[in-house]
Formats: structure tokens, C-alpha cells, sequence
């Protein structure tokens, strides 16, 4: 039970802003966008409005490894746009 209470690292590329957010939200996230082979899940930064937040690794709700590859985006990756 105790990896539900983690959170992961997210960091803005364009303002630098960063946050840590619960592995569970991210798993809502996931869930909400209908993920279910590990697709990263990046945020709009709320600081800028502009930039996105890229998180460290983390799993996915499924128990996959997830990390973004900035190589392949956006083929790997969802922007989740109404974090707050
Ligand atoms: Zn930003």
C-alpha cells in the first residue's frame, strides 16, 4: 500500500517550475485519458500556462515503467491540460 502514497517529480521545460504530485492522481490521470500501455502522462504547467511538466519515471497503474522520451514526442505521451 505504501507506493500509493508516493508522488513523482514534475519538472517545466520552458519555466523551470516543479512540483511533486501523488502516483495515484497520476494514475487517475492515466485512467481518465484511457492509458493502459504506459504512455507518459505530461501536465501543463500551472505556472506558465505554456510549458509542460515532464515527470521523473514513475509506474504506471498497470506496472509499467514510465519515462518520457522527448525523442518521441508526442507519439508517447499525453498532455493531461486542466491540472490544478
Ligand atoms: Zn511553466
Amino acid at each position: 500500500m505504501f507506493r500509493w502514497l508516493r508522488s513523482v517529480a514534475f519538472t517545466g521545460n520552458r519555466c523551470g517550475a516543479a512540483q511533486r504530485i501523488p502516483l495515484r492522481r497520476i494514475h487517475f490521470f492515466e485512467r481518465f485519458h484511457q492509458l493502459t500501455e504506459g504512455p507518459a502522462v505530461l501536465i501543463r504547467c500551472p505556472a506558465c500556462g505554456q510549458g509542460l511538466q515532464i515527470a521523473a519515471s514513475y509506474r504506471s497503474h498497470t506496472g509499467e515503467s514510465v519515462t518520457f522520451d522527448p525523442e518521441n514526442h508526442p507519439g508517447n505521451a499525453v498532455i493531461h491540460e486542466d491540472y490544478c
